[in-house]
């Protein structure tokens, strides 16, 4: 009785035209990834002259931030650039989808802020992906933004950490901010020459980009003159919809150039991924998210190689 029932039900799966399951197979997994990598001639992509340190910041939560801050950093160290992601965010989502163990007593970029701790002892190796690392980040970071309030150059305490910290051996440092403009976050823009600006394709998208706008440039005059927005990445782009498309169209007018050519889709996949303590580029290298994150990965690399002149 229950055997012709589980019989039943294989048959009813195997035959349903379901697109979801047939997503979802293995082989059709493989299939992908060799299909993506069949297309990625260029295996090692140009080095920047030095360490490109790099803001990922919106003050909006939900946009992408932690997102695409873990899956371009796995990219570009899946193709020989060493890369340290520094996890400016209380909630430590970057850590837990880099796969970073952390309890009670962890030391993180909290102690580094508020304890003067150097960045090379709180740097991790990322496990399954050579080349990237991670300063964790643990929720004694919330409290932070308060108690750096009263520090002597309460702005500049992670350039100054960068400063003491040797970064010749690196190509890039990708920080996640937290979804606010405190101190946390002018922290990262001080510390940085380049802000990246995940946008999500949806209709409050561009609601509350001024002030982020006159953050930038508030910190760009008083406080740190080489910091440039360099890139708008356009996420969660859901090809489907009318608004989408308007969406990515008004950001292209407005940024002109400094949106990437390639858009991020929406993708089951790329969200799944931290679960898993993963990047969705070793989660599931074939699916569109892993490979639109490499290509958006790949164009950053390759900006970097136009403007090495200006570097070195
Ligand atoms: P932020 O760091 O700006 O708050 P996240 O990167 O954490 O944003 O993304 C917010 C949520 O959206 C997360 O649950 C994440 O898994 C999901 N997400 C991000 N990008 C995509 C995408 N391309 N497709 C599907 N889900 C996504
Ligand atoms: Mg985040």
């Amino acid at each position: 009785m229950t055997a012709e029932v589980s019989r039943e039900t294989d048959v009813d799966v195997i035959s349903a035209p379901d697109a979801e399951v047939e997503f979802d197979t293995p082989i059709a997994r493989a299939a992908r990834a060799a299909m993506s990598v069949r297309g990625q001639g260029d295996t090692s992509w140009p080095r920047p002259g030095k360490c490109r340190v790099i803001s990922v910041a919106n003050q909006k939560g939900g946009v992408g931030k932690t997102t695409s801050t873990v899956n371009l950093a796995a990219s570009l160290a899946m193709h020989g650039n060493r890369v340290l992601v520094v996890d400016l965010d209380p909630q430590g989502n970057a850590s837990t989808a880099l796969g970073m163990e952390r309890d009670a007593d962890s030391r993180s970029i909290y102690h580094c802020l508020v304890e003067d701790e150097e960045i090379r002892d709180l740097a991790h190796a990322v496990p399954d992906i050579d080349n990237l690392w991670c300063v964790p980040a643990t929720i004694d970071l919330a409290g932070a933004e308060i108690e750096l309030v009263s520090l002597v150059a309460r702005e500049s305490r992670l350039k100054r950490a960068f400063s003491a910290y040797d970064s010749s051996e690196l190509d890039y440092i990708l920080i996640d901010c937290p979804p606010s403009l405190g101190l946390l976050t002018v922290n990262a823009m001080v510390a940085c020459e380049e802000v990246l600006i995940p946008i999500q394709c949806e209709y409050y998208a561009l609601e509350g980009l001024g002030q982020l706008l006159r953050n930038v440039e508030l910190v760009k005059s008083h406080l740190n003159p080489a910091m440039e927005i360099s890139t708008i990445l356009l996420t969660m782009y859901d090809g489907r919809t009318r608004l989408a498309s308007q969406v990515a169209d008004e950001v292209r007018g407005h940024f002109g150039d400094l949106v990437l050519k390639t858009l991020v889709p929406r993708s089951v996949r790329v969200s799944e991924a931290p679960s898993y303590g993963q990047s969705v580029m070793t989660y599931d290298p074939g699916s569109t998210g892993a490979v639109s994150y490499m290509e958006a990965a790949r164009e950053i690399a390759h900006r970097a190689k136009m403007g090495a002149g200006n570097r070195s």
